[in-house]
């Protein structure tokens, strides 16, 4: 019996990235997006190319409702979860703090930070019965750098991620689940284009000390180790993947 693996937001970036990864390596893979159908289906049909079985959801993962109905749905399919990529993720526009409304913080944090730990909620719930499991977040160094004149609310969302992946990876650990957080330093993505920055990941990539921007295959390299056998005892920490950023 394949492992399962669900990846939110794997319709395109580094989602897509892990969830062709996870294929390769093995697992069938539960593909999450919210709004790019097309994204999914071509994630969804280069995994299976590759041997695995796919289950595509669309769910927002600020709504828990939509939640627990991808959760119903991969109980149907594959009646078991061995390993979540929380990746699914959204920046602002540029911004100061002055900038900032409630509106933007609200969907900002319900996206990035508590349907992370709703997704995990759900997948520790399938996991701890089990007794095994692994569960990687997607963090990013802005949570250490701050992001100042950029997002410094993106920022924040991650410190939370970090957090929260210190503070399950210790409440799981005796229950046979890891937890880790893998941060991406500035991975070439349309993320930067969502944020109105097209060029950004060049721009200042070329500051890193490797002087240039990451792919998303060197973050799914760095989530295919973490969720494998390799990293046994590893858990509760963050795996920066930043070129020296
Ligand atoms: P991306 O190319 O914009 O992809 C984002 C993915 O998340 C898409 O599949 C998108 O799906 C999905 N998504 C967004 N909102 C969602 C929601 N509410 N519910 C479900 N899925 C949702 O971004 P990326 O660069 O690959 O970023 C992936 C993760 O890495 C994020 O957590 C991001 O913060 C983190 N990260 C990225 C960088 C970087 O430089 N790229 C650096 C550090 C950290 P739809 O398009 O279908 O909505």
């Amino acid at each position: 019996m394949r492992p399962v693996c669900l990846i939110t937001g794997a319709s395109a970036g580094i989602g897509a990235a892990c969830a062709l990864r996870a294929a390769s390596d093995g697992y069938d893979v539960v593909v999450n997006y919210n709004s790019d159908h097309a994204g999914a289906e071509a994630v969804a049909q280069a995994a299976t190319d590759a041997g695995a079985r796919c289950l595509i959801v669309q769910a927002d993962v600020a709504d828990p409702d939509a939640i627990t109905a991808m959760f119903d749905q991969i109980d149907s399919k594959f009646g078991h979860l061995d390993a979540v990529v929380n990746n699914a993720g959204i920046v602002g526009q540029t911004a100061r703090i002055t900038d900032l409304t409630h509106d933007r913080l609200r969907r900002l944090f319900d996206v990035n930070v508590i349907g992370a730990i709703l997704v995990a909620k759900a997948a520790v719930e399938r996991m701890e019965p089990a007794q095994q499991g692994v569960i990687i977040n997607i963090s990013s160094v802005s949570a250490r750098l701050g992001s100042a004149n950029m997002y410094i609310d993106y920022a924040a969302t991650k410190g939370a991620i970090d957090t929260f992946t210190k503070g399950l990876a210790d409440e799981v650990a005796t229950s046979g689940i890891r937890v880790a957080g893998v941060a991406p330093g500035l991975i070439e993505t349309d993320i930067h284009t969502k944020g109105g920055e097209p060029g950004r990941a060049a721009r200042l990539g070329a500051t890193a000390p490797m002087g240039r921007a990451g792919t998303a295959q060197e973050i799914a390299n760095a989530v295919s180790w973490l969720m494998s056998g390799q990293a046994s005892y590893v858990t509760g920490t963050i795996l920066t993947v930043s070129g020296g950023r």
